[in-house]
């Protein structure tokens, strides 16, 4: 049976993957220091054999333990989150992504970063392809969060190309789904909850940027692939869903589905958000053969209906 250590398991992402792993019969060792995950999150595998998990921060040590895969994927990931924890953000990006690289050299294990579209800062390149260099204000309040990033993709390269490490670095485009925290802050548990609760919802800036929603569903199959698939040593592949909204699309389509009036709260745009984003999924589609199938509607009402649950609001969408 091959086994997984997730870093980052208690998380958004880290749920679904652990959920993933261990319906494919893969041994997962997860460990978590709880800084934006959820204990919560990771109730329902503690009774499964092939499951274990350890609270720890990577910054300070890693589990001992042989591994056929090290997946990282331990990082605050919210804008408002990282913006509250910017030192944390930076070592675990640096150190913290150092460690599990030394004990990934240690046992010759297969490495898979999380990265993100943030390494392309606001991009001036669209759609995004992964041998864009990026726009990134490096002293701007995000680079916490998009340099620690690029220094985590540079030192994960520094260990394939002088180590021989087999590495894999997936850029993760804005994904969605269940289990994201509904204090989270990024703009799908935002509107969310402020359209179940009858609260305004928060529009930054204009509403005219954009993003492109990949649900977790697809996400989680994309690093799959990306992990297990022979051949991919040192690939850097762009993981996400090409079909891109502007944040007051996002705002019209949530009110809609829940049947709430659509009432607007504009607050000002934070520094440096980007104005567009979209991936450009050739080398996911050719690499891997993946592609989303999970379209924007049919996943929104998905994770709706969750937070409805986590909200006990009783309403039918
Ligand atoms: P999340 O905040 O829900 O999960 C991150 C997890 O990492 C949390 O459980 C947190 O407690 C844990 N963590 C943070 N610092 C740690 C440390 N020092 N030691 C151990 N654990 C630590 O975020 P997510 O959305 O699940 O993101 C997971 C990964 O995917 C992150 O690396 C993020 O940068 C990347 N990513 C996510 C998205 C997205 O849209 N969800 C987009 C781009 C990249
Ligand atoms: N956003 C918004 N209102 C919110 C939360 C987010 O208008 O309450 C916008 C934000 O300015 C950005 C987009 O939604 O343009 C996506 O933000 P998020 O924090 O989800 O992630 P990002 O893609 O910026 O990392």
């Amino acid at each position: 049976m091959r086994s997984v250590l997730v870093a980052g398991g208690a998380g958004f992402i880290g749920t679904h993957f652990t959920e993933y792993l261990l319906n494919k019969g893969f041994k997962v060792f997860s460990v978590d220091n709880f800084s934006t995950g959820k204990p919560e999150n990771i109730k329902r595998f503690l009774g499964d054999p092939n499951y274990t998990f350890e609270e720890m921060d990577i910054v300070k040590g890693v589990p001992k333990g042989k591994f056929d895969f090290i997946v990282d994927l331990a990082s605050p990931a919210s804008p408002q989150k990282y913006l509250s924890l910017p030192v944390e953000t930076m070592l675990v990006n640096s150190v913290g992504v150092l460690n599990l690289l030394n004990l990934a050299k240690e046992n010759r294990s297969r490495f898979l970063l999380a990265s993100t579209s943030e390494v392309y800062g606001d991009p001036e390149v669209h759609p995004q392809r992964e041998d864009y260099w990026g726009h990134v204000n490096p002293i701007g309040p995000r680079s916490v969060y998009d340099e620690g990033k690029r220094f985590a993709e540079a030192i994960t390269m520094a260990f394939y190309r002088y180590e021989k490490l087999d590495v894999r670095i997936a850029r993760i485009f804005n994904t969605y789904g269940p289990y994201m925290d509904v204090g989270d802050g990024r703009i799908i548990p935002n509107f969310a909850y402020q359209a179940l609760t009858g609260k305004p919802i928060t529009i930054y800036g204009d509403g005219s940027q954009t993003r492109s929603f990949c649900y977790v569903s697809d996400m989680v199959e994309g690093l799959f692939l990306l992990m297990t698939l022979d051949g991919l040593e040192g690939e850097v592949v762009n993981l996400g869903n090409p079909d891109e909204r502007t944040v007051k699309e996002v705002a019209d389509l949530i009110c809609e589905i829940l049947n709430v009036p659509k009432n607007y709260e504009y607050l000002p745009l934070p520094q440096d958000d980007p104005k567009k984003r979209k991936p450009d999924i050739t080398k996911a589609k050719k690499l891997l053969n993946w592609s989303p199938k999970v379209d924007f509607e049919t996943g929104l009402r998905k994770t709706l209906e969750w937070y409805k649950e986590v909200l006990n609001v009783g309403k039918d969408v």
